[in-house]
Order: C-alpha cells, then structure tokens, then sequence
C-alpha cells in the first residue's frame, strides 16, 4: 500500500474547519445577526472581524525583501530572536534553571519536537483526557501510546491524584514519564493552573518519582492573552525548583500573541540545572529541525524582534483590548451560565469555554445546537464555545439558549 503499515492513513477530520463553514453559509443565507458562531479559535474583534494587530503588521511591512527571503541564521533560529523571545516569555527573572530555546514554526513545531525526541514509539505520553485534539495525531504520529488523565477532580479543580498516578504508572512501565500541561489558559475549558496545584506537582516530582526522569511540556499556547497578566506567569517561579530528574520544556506559540498563526512561528525553551543536559537536549531538537523542516521563518523571526525591541508598547496595548474583550464576554457567559443553571468546566481566563456534557448526549446536543444556528465545536464530554470569536452581544442570552436546547434533548 505504499505507506508503511505503522501509518494511520485513514482521513484527517478538522472538526472546526467544518463547523465553521457551516457558520459561514448560514451567515449568507440567514444574516449575521442570526447566527452564533463560536466556532473558531482564533481572536475577532466586536464586528466580528479576524483581528489582525497593526503593531505587529505594520512593523512586518517594514521589513525588506531579503529580510522575508533569507534563510535563518540557523535551524535552532536567529539568535536575537532567541534571546528576545526568551526575555519575553520568562522576562529574565523568572527561571534560574539553565535555557535554551529552538525557534519552531508555531507552538505546534515545539510540541512535535518534544513528542519525537523524548520518547521511542511504543512508549507512552501522559496527556489531559479534555484538550488540544493535535496531541492525539502527534502521538499516532510517532506511534505512541496515550494515557490520558483526567484534567478534573470532583471539586472542579486540577486532578492532580489522577495526574501523579499516571506519571508513577509511566515511571513503572518505562523509567520515564513525558506529561503535558497545557496551562495557563487551557484550551478548551480555560483552566489555569493555581500556584499550590503547581507546587505540590514539583514537590512530587522532586520527591515521589525515584529520581526517574519526568519531563513536563507545558503547553502555554494562549498565555499572553491571560486575564491576570502580571501574575500569570508566577508558577514559573515554581517549577524553577524542579530537580535534575526533571526536564521542562515550555511549548510557546507567537500565533495567539501576535495574532500570527500562518507566519508559523514559536518557540521550545528548554529548561533543566545542568548546562550539559540542555545542550544535548538542543542538539537532539536542532537535528530535528533540520530533518522536517531546515529553519523556522526568518521574516517572523526579524519582525518579532522588531515588535519587541520597537514596537512593545503599542503591542501590548493593542493586545490589551483584546484581552478586556474576551474578559467581558466571558464574564456575561459565566455569570448569565450560573443564572440558568448551565454547566461549565472550571473556567478562569482564555479564548474558549467548555459546557460539561456527557459523551452520550454530546453528538445530539451538538446537532441540536446546529439547528439552533449556534455553531460550536465538539469536544471530549463537552462543547467548546469560542468566546474568542463571539462578539460581546451574542454573549448577551446564550446562555439561557444553550440550556432550554439541553433542557429539550434530555426530555
Ligand atoms: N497548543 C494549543 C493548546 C493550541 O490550541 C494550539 C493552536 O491552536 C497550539 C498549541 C499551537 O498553535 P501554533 O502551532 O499555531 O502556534
């Protein structure tokens, strides 16, 4: 059959590109003020405009011809972009571990170097059992097992009991345990970890796994548009403590901070106390790169440098509207969801919300959903409502609506 048999050669589904085009059609047919879309995963504005930020696009227009066509300097990235981005995200101060990082196309690219090097196919990758549906092809992807853990505890908050089991489970059967967390601003529920969840995590990696290696990708793909932006990234000082039997290896993505998701561009910072450790790690990931795809995207690179050593102020402002947008159309969401008796996963911050709904009536209310021009995406026990693309007044009784539909299917 020409690909070889390891491979899963059955159809890729993109469930939200679906679903969008629907929400798309409908909108022609019926007008835009009769349809919900909550589909999409990327920010739009109140007119329900993709947004695209003027800080980062009027500097990227600046650049010159070479500037775009020129290959990086090399497969690990540009270094200025390197070290700039690694000042933005860990803002000097809150890691002490040693660093390095590996310029990726998106957060994708960081991910996918960390699933291909940590483990060998057969093993098995720790993964939240509600969450990015790319780690699942990842993981085929490199023929590995998935284990997945339950993102909640009965209290609604981090279940950290099922977490620890499945990385003593790893330890067992494999000496080593690769685990994601994809915090802050988990998508789809937009849990963000709290700093004692975070604590007791590395006090048990430090102390209850043997000394065996557990490496931690954290995923923090929508952290700049956290609701808390001078606290957000506090945990890090956390897992600064973590031991030498750990590697942490932050997946971070420039798609959602610089509204930039087809310039393909990110980043995997490496982390661990031992220098000769990191420098392993990098030569492993740099292969990689050079393997699936040479260099990340050298016009990305320069204009990210650009917006951060030119333009920061007008970046962060422009990005702060769209933080206070997506705070207000939660908050209606929430409060309005507490009001009718609706169901959500725990929510603090982010792009997307999550109604708990059980799989067995998921597909039926999805559908029903549709009926109802409300357009969202399927999740595991769950709907994803994209508040990052619903403006502020559709937020406005949609609530009620999601309940009196669920009210109609359970009968
Ligand atoms: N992680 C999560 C949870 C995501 O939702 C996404 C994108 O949707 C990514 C990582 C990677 O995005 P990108 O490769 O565009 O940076």
């Amino acid at each position: 059959m020409f690909i070889k048999d390891t491979k899963d050669t059955s159809k890729l589904i993109d469930t939200v590109f679906k679903i969008a085009s629907l929400a798309k059609q409908a909108k022609k047919e019926l007008g835009n003020d009769a349809v919900i879309d909550a589909s999409l995963g990327s920010l739009y504005d109140e007119d329900e405009k993709f947004v695209a930020l003027n800080s980062v696009f009027d500097t990227y227009r600046s650049l010159n011809n070479e500037e775009y066509a020129k290959y990086a300097e090399s497969f690990s990235g540009n270094k200025e972009y390197k070290e700039l981005i690694k000042e933005f995200v860990l803002e000097n101060k809150l890691i002490n571990l040693k660093t390095n990082v590996v310029a990726t196309p998106g957060g994708t690219g960081a991910i996918a170097l960390t699933f291909s090097n940590i483990l060998k196919a057969d093993e098995t990758i720790i993964v939240p059992n509600i969450g990015w549906t790319s780690y699942a092809i990842m993981s085929k992807e490199n023929n590995l097992n998935v284990d997945y853990y339950e993102m909640f505890n009965d209290e609604g908050n981090f279940n950290l009991m099922d977490l620890k089991n499945k990385i003593l489970n790893s330890l067992n059967t494999q000496n080593k345990a690769l685990v994601i967390i994809n915090s802050p601003l988990h998508n789809p529920t937009g849990y963000s970890l709290k700093n004692e969840e975070w604590e007791e995590l590395v006090r048990f990696i430090n102390e209850d796994c043997n000394n065996k290696e557990v490496i931690i990708l954290n995923d923090i793909a929508y952290i700049d548009y956290s609701f808390d932006l001078e606290n957000s990234k506090n945990y890090l000082k956390i897992l600064d403590n973590l031991n030498s039997n750990a590697l942490l290896v932050i997946a971070y993505s420039c798609s959602k901070a610089f509204t930039s998701y087809g310039l393909r561009l990110g980043a995997a910072i490496i982390c661990h106390k031992d220098e000769d450790i990191i420098e392993k790690v990098s030569n492993a990931y740099d292969k990689s790169c050079r393997t699936y795809w040479s260099n990340a995207n050298n016009g990305a690179m320069i204009n990210f440098t650009k917006v951060l050593k030119e333009n920061k102020e007008n970046f962060l402002k422009e990005k702060e509207i769209y933080i206070n947008q997506l705070n207000k159309r939660a908050e209606i969401l929430t409060k309005e969801a507490k009001e009718n008796n609706l169901e959500f996963y725990t929510f603090n911050e982010g792009f997307f919300i999550t109604l708990k709904v059980d799989n067995s009536l998921r597909d039926i209310y999805h559908e029903e959903l549709l009926k109802h021009n409300i357009y969202t995406v399927k999740v595991n026990d769950g709907i994803r409502i994209a508040i990052c693309s619903l403006p502020i007044n559709k937020c406005y009784g949609l609530a009620k609506k999601l309940k009196s539909i669920l009210n109609t299917i359970k009968g």
